[in-house]
């Protein structure tokens, strides 16, 4: 028989899933799970993580121990999200000629995040963002920073590829982004790094330039979030590379990171 919620447990839950509406989130899935209940301790340490939860609330919530009874570690959470992603048809680009669905890759618990505007035919290929002329320059600018590629988690606001290379409309990105909202809020970055205007227009719910949106730092739900050039970008004009690792090392400074005397 199952177990009666506990009136702090209904109400963390309640919490949550207002916190997933605020975030845009409505579709909510119930997955089917073996019907193994909780051991006593693993309901202790749910209930303890909710109350946590409550008591932060605005803070990003990353649960130990899933409802299942299941331990739900970043790697576990990013699956489930995956899985509820499925083959997505939610809106027009499951459709327009996409070959695959392109998640995201990296550290589970990176402290950075960089998040793009949505694969291209490279990634779309090879089912991983940023593996194209752009993603080699990603790299470079993440090594520059003194980090492995394998250090950071990476993902896109839409996760398949627009026609064309076009970018993404808003419809397709308010249908996408709270996959990636999901993505943000398990691996709990310390920083994120929007890569163009898309990525940071959808973060922050804002519709200014560039030139606006660069050189300060801005809050998304409690994550320190810097604006910089997508390297797309910096591939057409290498003029602005300069002005990026101004960007870059503002992070690395917020991340304790040693910024090179000599650019
Ligand atoms: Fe689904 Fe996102 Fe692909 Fe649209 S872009 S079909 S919402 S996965």
């Amino acid at each position: 028989m199952p177990r009666a919620l506990g009136p702090k447990t209904l109400r963390a839950l309640t919490d949550r899933v207002q916190y997933y509406r605020d975030l845009g989130i409505y579709d909510l899935y119930r997955r089917e799970v073996d019907t193994v209940e909780p051991t006593p301790e693993q309901m202790a340490q749910i209930e303890q993580d909710m109350a946590h939860d409550m008591e932060n609330k605005g803070a990003p919530f990353k649960p130990s121990v899933g409802l299942s009874g299941v331990v739900e570690d970043p790697v576990t959470a990013l699956r489930l999200i995956r899985e509820d992603l499925g083959d997505c048809t939610r809106c027009r680009l499951h459709q327009q000629g996409r070959k695959q669905i392109v998640f995201g890759v990296g550290n589970p618990e990176a402290d950075l995040m960089f998040v793009g505007e949505g694969p291209g035919a490279d990634e779309d290929e090879q089912g991983e963002p940023f593996v194209g002329r752009a993603g080699q320059l990603l790299n470079k600018m993440i090594e520059a920073m003194d980090l492995k590629r394998e250090d950071v988690y990476i993902a896109n606001v839409v996760k398949c590829r627009p026609p064309g290379n076009r970018t993404p409309e808003r419809d397709e990105c308010d249908t996408c982004s709270p996959f990636l909202y999901r993505q943000i809020d398990v691996i709990k970055p310390k920083a994120i790094v929007a890569l163009g205007a898309v990525a940071a227009k959808t973060l922050l719910g804002l519709n200014d330039t560039m030139a606006n949106m660069r050189g300060q730092w801005f809050d998304y739900r409690g994550t320190k979030l810097r604006v910089t050039y997508h390297p797309a970008y910096l591939l057409r004009d290498p003029r602005q590379k300069g002005e990026a690792w101004k960007d870059l090392q503002e992070v690395m400074k917020y991340l304790g990171l040693e910024v090179p005397k000599k650019s």
